[in-house]
């Protein structure tokens, strides 16, 4: 028999290659995923300033856009005490607003030695007073002493609103609607760290004004206007740093602020403040080492996606390799057998043919001659009569087909007829047999026996032959009858103990060459599962090997 060895050969190369891809294209992809954290995470500090300036700048909107435009509901008619009530509640609201100076403003066509003049129409503060953010609410302060003449500080503000309304007075087409744009730059003033505005008049009182200003009242008349001016402190905006994961520290900071922290560590970014707030700026700054501490949050669970697509690839690569390999051993599994059982067969017929040549070519037989040669066909005809009832009981047994004829089995009596039998096929085979059980074991006899005889064959098989000794040991315990079947012989390697119960798994070694086909194992297995028990296999290479078969008693 020419018998091959290992018909799957491992490409080592081609698996260390594809192995070392694998691991290349990891850190590769572990590497660029790290890089791709980073610049996002920059990234996203240099761009969502936006969304701390917006939502910090909340207050200021809500003032400038709802809280000042409130002055025009009155059309002028703002007193003093109501500015305060105002006052107060917009300091109360706004930290940022510091100070507010009120000019309660007429407009007239009689002669005011004070004042601003356009044409016939003057316009000239009948009373100026200031409101500061104080412990106990605003302070009333009147500025104007009878003589009407303003401070500098406020007749800039006062003249820079006067004049643009007169202007305006002056080209505004009454028969229109108010442009925004138009309220934008005559009623609003705004300049860093200051809001002016002057309620809009109704088209009606423009039309009076524009009147006034071309002399086309013989009396004199007097009409109100408010002006407002809100003094802001930026540095009063109350700050929150709502992305404190990106931005360590966040300040508002003059415009031409520059950090004298040279630390090349340290990242900055600002954005600036708009409107009356312009002279300032956010500014935002955090160190590397800490920026550090988000890419590593954000790169985990990146690194943990990229992790289990590797790892999927690898179970993937595995089941591939598995499925190869196991159909590789299928196929060397059926070689091996057909070879074998080709073996088997042919031996015993090839005896039989030269048995039955050297009796036809004999002039006469003598006795012994005679039964010299009736032995041997007589033996190799039971030969193969074994061989063929192994195979069909196997296929019986798979299929169910068996019958189990079950008695009540003397265990003693079963040991002692196995005994003499196995001694008379097996002369130099050491069998020694003990039994310690009490009762009766509720048994197939027959299919027992077939256990018994391939537990004896393959310990006598796999023992050197100076070394052929197998000890049967029957023990009861509560509930299972055990038997134990301990060798001398050869012993298993660990990683083929798994595999020797396989239909058609033989191990290769010099011993089972001849009459193995791999059946043995898997049909004692087979048996011992259709009674009801369980069998199982310890061995030692180079000492022995101990088979335990389990019976439950019930
Ligand atoms: P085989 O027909 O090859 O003996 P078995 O199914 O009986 O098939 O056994 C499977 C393999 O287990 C054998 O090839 C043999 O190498 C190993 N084996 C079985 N019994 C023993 C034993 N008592 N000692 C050592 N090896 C054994």
């Amino acid at each position: 028999m020419t018998h091959r060895r290992n018909t799957y050969r491992v490409n080592y190369l081609l698996v260390s290659a594809f192995i070392v891809v694998v691991i290349a294209s990891f850190v590769l992809a572990a590497f660029l995923a790290r890089d791709l954290t980073v610049t996002y995470v920059e990234n996203e500090f240099a761009s969502r300033k936006v969304e701390v300036l917006e939502y910090n700048i909340g207050p200021f909107n809500d003032f400038f856009h709802n809280r000042i435009p409130e002055i025009s509901f009155y059309q002028g008619y703002l007193d003093s005490t109501g500015v305060s009530v105002y006052a107060d509640s917009i300091f109360h609201a706004y930290p940022f607003v510091e100070r507010v100076v009120f000019y309660d403003v007429s407009l007239s066509n009689e002669r005011v030695d004070y004042g601003f003049s356009a044409n016939d129409l003057v316009v000239y503060p009948k009373g100026v007073y200031q409101f500061s953010a104080g412990a106990n609410g605003a302070d009333l302060l009147p500025l104007v002493p009878k003589s009407g003449h303003l401070p500098l500080s406020l007749s800039d503000d006062f003249n820079n609103m006067a004049a643009k309304f007169a202007a305006f007075i002056e080209r505004v087409d009454t028969t229109r609607a108010l442009q925004d744009d138009d309220i934008f730059k005559v009623f609003y003033a705004v300049t860093p760290g200051k809001i002016c505005y002057m309620n809009i008049p109704r088209r009606d009182d423009l039309k009076a004004y524009k009147e006034l200003m071309y002399g086309r009242n013989s009396h004199e008349v007097v009409y109100e206007q408010d002006i407002l001016t809100y003094f802001i402190d930026p540095q009063k905006l109350s700050l929150i740093n709502i992305i404190p994961e990106l931005y360590q520290r966040v300040q508002i900071q003059p415009l031409v602020y520059e950090s004298i922290d040279t630390d090349p560590d340290l990242l900055t970014t600002e954005t600036p403040l708009p409107g009356a707030l312009a002279d300032y700026k956010i500014y935002f700054s955090s160190s590397r080492t800490f920026l550090q501490s988000e890419i590593n949050r954000r790169f985990l669970p990146v690194m943990a996606g990229v992790i289990a697509i590797y790892l999927l690839l690898a179970v993937i690569a595995y089941l591939i390799y598995r499925n190869l390999y196991v159909n590789e051993r299928m196929f060397k599994l059926q070689y091996d057998f057909i070879n074998n059982l080709t073996h088997e067969f042919k031996t015993p017929v090839s005896v039989i043919k030269i048995a039955g040549n050297n009796i036809r070519s004999a002039k006469q037989l003598s006795d012994p001659e005679r039964v010299h040669y009736g032995r041997i066909l007589d033996e190799e005809a039971d030969k193969l009569n074994n061989l063929m009832n192994t195979l069909l009981s196997f296929t019986q047994i798979e299929n169910k087909s068996i019958k189990i004829k079950r008695e009540e089995v003397d265990l003693h009596e079963f040991c002692d007829k196995v005994l003499k039998a196995s001694q008379f096929k097996y002369g130099d085979l050491t069998l020694r047999c003990k039994v310690d059980v009490k009762r009766t074991l509720y048994i197939d006899p027959v299919l027992l026996g077939s256990i018994f005889q391939n537990l004896i064959d393959n310990a006598y098989k796999y023992s050197k032959p100076a070394n052929k000794v197998l000890d049967i040991t029957l023990t009861q315990n509560k509930k299972q009858i055990v038997m134990r079947f301990a060798d001398k012989g050869i012993g298993i390697a660990k990683k083929e103990l798994m595999h020797i119960f396989k239909k058609f798994y033989r191990v290769q070694n010099q011993y089972n060459q001849q009459g193995s086909v791999g059946l043995g194992l898997a049909f004692c297995k087979e048996l011992v599962n259709f009674m009801g028990g369980a069998i199982s296999v310890e061995s030692e290479l180079g000492k022995g090997t101990i088979f335990t078969i389990v019976f439950p008693l019930d």
